[in-house]
């Protein structure tokens, strides 16, 4: 990917650079942002109300990474992400102009029963709990970034179902497809995309057998339907380990995995951000 070089500031012999990914985004998209400058603390961004951090790029001096997911359902239009810090004790503030843009996903029909479709009161309670229970962990920033190297996919396969496909159920709009969907048969071993700490291993109903893995600073990668889950929570992984093996288990009509990503709590488009991180990071 093009880095567009956006802002070159010289004020008192100083630098300060700051390279965005690009400025305008699909939804469900996730922005890079690098900022280079010396002798700052505190790196912030707000993007539409959402306060995110600046990390420091592993092996860097002077430089700082912040990963703005922009969610599926967010408006096509103009925004602005404002940057902070501080340099000598006093707060400077940037702003950056970027655009959503209809990442223009394809629709898929999904004719199904509607018993199907309406819960029991029981699995109605259960899917909540669930919901909840998994939005708390995404929603936990671990200070700690466990990925040095690039991210690989999670099998070898051919990808049955795209990320974001638009879900219409019985004629009307529900949801949209949340993960990337690998042709996966029953047992195929399911490789860590990166290194991690195991944060999920559980079954969920519309999941089934699920792993999640923190890979640090808000990023999450998820497993789904998964007929064996080989780890337990908080085990630490290597990238390439086999955490389990896929298969058929929760709401599914045939064997596959579901694979999906979350950065500070929102879903976006797994591939895209592999392909983002493994561009812009200098491992
Ligand atoms: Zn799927």
């Amino acid at each position: 990917m093009k880095k567009i070089p956006l802002l070159i500031l010289i004020f008192s012999q100083l630098i300060f650079a700051l390279d965005i990914s690009s400025t305008k985004v699909n939804n469900a998209d996730t922005l890079f942002l690098k900022l280079e400058k010396k002798d700052i603390k505190n790196p912030k961004l707000t993007f539409d109300k959402h306060n995110i951090d600046f990390y420091k790029v592993p092996n860097k001096q002077n430089s700082y990474y912040a990963l703005v997911p922009i969610s599926y359902y967010k408006d096509f239009k103009k925004y602005k992400i404002i940057i902070s810090y501080i340099e000598n004790e006093k707060k400077v503030f940037k702003g950056i102009p970027i655009e959503v843009i209809d990442g223009k996903y394809e629709s898929e029909v999904i004719n199904v029963d509607s018993s199907k479709v309406t819960l029991s009161k029981k699995n109605k309670s259960r899917v909540i709990k669930e919901y909840n229970k998994a939005m708390k962990i995404y929603n936990t920033t671990s200070k700690e970034l466990f990925i040095n190297d690039k991210f690989i996919y999670p099998i070898e396969s051919k990808i049955t179902s795209d990320f974001g496909k638009k879900r219409v159920y019985n004629g009307s709009l529900k949801s949209y497809h949340s993960g990337t969907d690998f042709r996966a048969r029953t047992p195929t071993p399911i490789k860590a995309v990166n290194d991690g700490k195991i944060v999920m291993s559980e079954n969920r109903f519309y999941a089934g057998n699920s792993i999640v893995i923190d890979h640090g600073h808000g990023i999450y990668s998820g497993y789904y339907h998964l007929s064996k889950m080989y780890l337990k929570n908080n085990t630490i992984v290597k990238k390439g380990d086999i955490i389990g093996l896929s298969g058929s288990t929760g709401r599914v009509t045939g064997p596959h995995l579901h694979f999906s990503f979350r950065v500070h709590g929102i879903q976006v488009n797994p591939l895209q951000l592999m392909e983002l991180l493994n561009n812009n990071f200098i491992y």
